[in-house]
């Protein structure tokens, strides 16, 4: 129980990635706010059984992350029931694929907003506390896509190329302050946002979606198999140990050999 006394405030945390990587903190120990969108009843299932399975604090935001008042009203509703942010997971996100010239400007003002203006003001709201309290972990969730690109995701690219540089200011200004900020870059986790690409493909090129789903994961990486939430997890909950504390401003890839290529 190595993160007891801590807590992780982890954006878009009720699906997916963000799940896996609240479950892992919380089985470190660490209190939770959890945050995102989906259906009041089943995140209060989530919410009181998470608490109850390891035995820590777990409260709910239902923050919109594009929007900056309700990130900085998250922060403080979680400094307010929880007692702190030590930990803030930049994790929601959307996608949204179209060729440039086709890209609908408001999914491009979207996707800019929530994935990334939305890292940039949780930062900013958590960075004063962290400082003052002299410890503090920033996990960016970013993607293979902050580092190279792939057709029809402008948006995405671009906000994750953008989510790597603000990473590396942010771990520059904190260096000595006992706060390290990493991004972590995923390649193809099977996850609600994945499994709409996949459904979409198979539509539009004639094949079953579990054809689809081993020539969408081969057309990218060498490793033919998915990352799971709960791998990155373990990867955040390492980047909070004390092993990971002169690990900061870097890219972490997680991705079955996407990027070595
Ligand atoms: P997901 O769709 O399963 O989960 C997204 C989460 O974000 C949900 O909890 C959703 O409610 C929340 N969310 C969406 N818009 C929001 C908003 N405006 N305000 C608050 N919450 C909001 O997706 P996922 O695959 O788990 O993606 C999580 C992150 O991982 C994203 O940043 C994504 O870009 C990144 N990522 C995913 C993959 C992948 O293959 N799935 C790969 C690389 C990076």
């Amino acid at each position: 129980m190595s993160l007891k006394g801590k807590v992780a405030l982890v954006t878009g945390s009720t699906s997916g990635i963000g799940l896996g990587i609240a479950r892992a903190l919380a089985t470190e120990g660490a209190d939770i706010m959890l945050n995102g969108f989906g259906d009041a009843e089943q995140i209060e299932t989530l919410r009181s059984e998470m608490a109850a399975t390891h035995g820590v604090k777990v409260a709910y935001s239902a923050a919109d992350i594009s929007k900056a008042d309700q990130i900085d009203a998250m922060v403080a509703d979680a400094v307010k029931i929880l007692g702190s942010v030590d930990i803030l997971v930049n994790n929601a996100g959307i996608q949204f694929t179209a060729n440039v010239e086709d890209f609908p400007n408001e999914r491009w003002d979207q996707i800019i907003a929530i994935n990334m203006s939305g890292v940039f003001h949780g930062m900013k709201a958590v960075i004063p506390g962290m400082k003052a309290s002299g410890w503090g972990r920033i996990i960016n969730i970013a993607s293979a896509h902050g580092l190279v690109a792939s057709a029809q995701k402008v948006a995405y690219v671009a906000a994750k190329h953008g989510v790597l540089g603000m990473t590396k200011v942010a771990a520059i200004e904190l260096a000595n302050a006992g706060v390290t900020v990493n991004a972590i870059c995923p390649g193809w986790v099977l996850t609600p946002l994945v499994e709409k690409q996949l459904q979409d493909r198979a539509e539009k090129d004639g094949k079953t979606v579990a054809q689809e789903t081993h020539d969408l994961v081969a057309e990218k990486q060498p490793m033919v198999k998915f990352t799971t939430p709960a791998q990155i997890g373990g990867l955040a909950v390492f980047l909070c140990s004390e092993a990971a504390a002169t690990i900061t401003g870097t890219p972490l890839s997680i991705d079955g050999g996407w990027v070595a290529q």
